[in-house]
């Protein structure tokens, strides 16, 4: 049996960065970091990376207070991407701000999502109005409803971070990176695939969306995945400028709208598709999430004359998301001893190093000092009311329809959809209440109806 002081179990954003954090913490302390050097099914590989804040915020932000709370971490964590940054430097970081649009579609959930997006961004004094230039150099369209600068919302590239850290890593004299995965955890043992057993005073679990099959004993909020679909591409085929990160706001379904982001490491990352399934380990992608963001970045950004061109590979990566949406985050009630940072959905890269240092904040004094409010045992967390589930529900997803081609917004046909939508919504969540013995309004999050019926 082998013995140390931490061993950090899963390799993505959040477990690199909480190595880094405890080597220069405990410097005296052994540390053990184990997970695929493949790094197979992380998310944070497959990241835009963009420091996105203000570009995932919805209509319905001051109804949330996770949503708030959410924001108000990420706009947090830009002070210890600074701490990151100057340690490492600057090579990471790639464009400094980010140009949002707003195209004339009339699909009323975009048009909604812009316009909060942009009035908070203009209530923190971060909302500029662009050069001219820069629309010309960095969208295709002849029309625009709106366009917009964010001030500092960066973005970085993936690849370089990872190089960063693990070289960082791989010469700190304390620390031992295992390259495989973990198959259990009991109350002090951890055990890997190779049949090798580890021994440690802590365990923090970070291993993204499969971390529930390592938490079956302990009763922790079940983790599902978010599949996730991008592109890099090869920026020499791609002719496209590198200062500023370009994107929409979230268009429904997949939530997280299309955006172009410059990389270090002479690739364009377009991004990103999202579809909820319970965990697995297949690695398939959704084409017509592939065919949607090749058309789209073609027909809004670049234009077909660049696209032509198009040379580069496909990501796939998984969201850890949570059954309620939420972050599960903190010691577990039952043993201490083990600290679980998982959940992190769409936001978890932006966070990385806050959550980290979070990490050692417990291991240090006990205390959480941010991100208090999820803890991994606690009780599920409503969406809202039946009806907001529903509104969110039928709203999002007409809203994808649209963007599909399969629903014209000034049809008669908008409002029959949305209703029908609606009204499945609020037969699934009393159905699904019910079958799962929740209080009976209790709010299920609509982007479950489909795996848990
Ligand atoms: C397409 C896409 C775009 C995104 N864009 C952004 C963005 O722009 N900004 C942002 O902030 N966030 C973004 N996200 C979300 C973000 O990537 C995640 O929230 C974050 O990366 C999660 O990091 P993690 O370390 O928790 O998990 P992961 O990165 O998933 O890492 C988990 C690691 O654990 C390893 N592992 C799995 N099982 C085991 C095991 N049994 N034992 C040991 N190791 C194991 C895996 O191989 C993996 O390396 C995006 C995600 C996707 C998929």
């Amino acid at each position: 049996m082998d013995k140390t002081d931490f061993c950090v179990i899963g390799n993505g954003a959040v477990g690199m960065l909480t190595a880094v954090e405890l080597t220069k913490n405990y410097p005296d302390k052994k540390i053990t970091l184990i997970g695929p050097f493949t790094q197979t099914g992380s998310a944070s590989v497959a990241a835009g990376a963009m420091h996105a804040v203000f570009g995932e915020i919805e209509a319905h932000f001051e109804d949330s207070l996770g949503d708030q709370k959410q924001f108000e971490l990420g706009f947090k964590s830009k002070e210890y991407w600074a701490n990151y940054f100057s340690m490492f430097g600057n090579d990471a970081k790639t464009a400094s701000d980010t140009l949002i649009y707003l195209k004339d579609t009339k699909n009323p959930f975009e048009v909604a999502n812009y316009k909060k997006a942009t009035d908070i961004a203009s209530s923190y004094g971060l909302l500029a109005n662009p050069e001219k230039h820069h629309v010309e150099e960095y969208l295709n369209l002849t029309t625009l409803e709106a366009v917009n600068i964010i001030k500092g919302e960066f973005a970085f590239c993936p690849v370089k971070f990872f190089e960063q850290v693990t070289n960082f890593l791989s010469k700190s004299p304390m620390i031992e990176l295992i390259n495989d995965k973990a198959v259990s955890l009991d109350q002090n043992i951890a055990t890997i695939s190779s049949g090798r057993k580890i021994n440690s005073k802590i365990y923090v679990v970070c291993n993204g969306a499969a971390a529930s099959s390592l938490l079956s004993d302990y009763n922790v909020i079940p983790i599902y995945q978010g599949v996730g679909s991008a592109l890099t591409v090869n920026s020499e085929t791609l002719n496209f400028g590198s200062e500023l990160v370009v994107r929409t706001v979230n268009r429904g379904g997949a939530q997280c709208g299309v955006h172009l982001v410059p990389r270090s490491n002479g690739t364009h990352y377009i991004g990103a598709g999202n579809y909820l399934a319970p965990f697995d380990e297949r690695d398939d992608h959704r084409f017509e999430t592939i065919r949607y963001l090749i058309d789209t970045v073609e027909e809004d950004i670049i234009g077909s004359k660049n696209a032509y061109n198009f040379r580069g590979s496909l990501l796939m990566g998984k969201r850890p998301r949570s059954f309620d949406g939420w972050p599960i985050f903190g010691p577990l009630s039952s043993n201490p001893n083990i600290i679980v940072a998982s959940g992190w959905n769409r936001i978890g890269f932006s966070l990385a190093p806050l959550i980290a240092s979070e990490i050692v904040g417990i291991i240090k004094d006990d205390k959480i000092r941010h991100i208090n409010d999820w803890l991994p045992d606690r009780k599920p967390l409503s969406f809202g009311t039946k009806k907001e589930c529903a509104d969110f529900f039928a709203a999002s997803r007409c809203a994808n329809l649209i963007e599909h081609k399969l629903l014209d917004p000034s049809s008669k046909e908008y409002n029959k959809k949305y209703d029908e939508l609606y009204s499945y919504s609020i037969k699934a969540n009393y159905t699904l209440t019910k079958k799962l013995g929740m209080d009976s309004d209790f709010g299920m999050h609509p982007d479950l109806y489909g795996i848990l019926q």
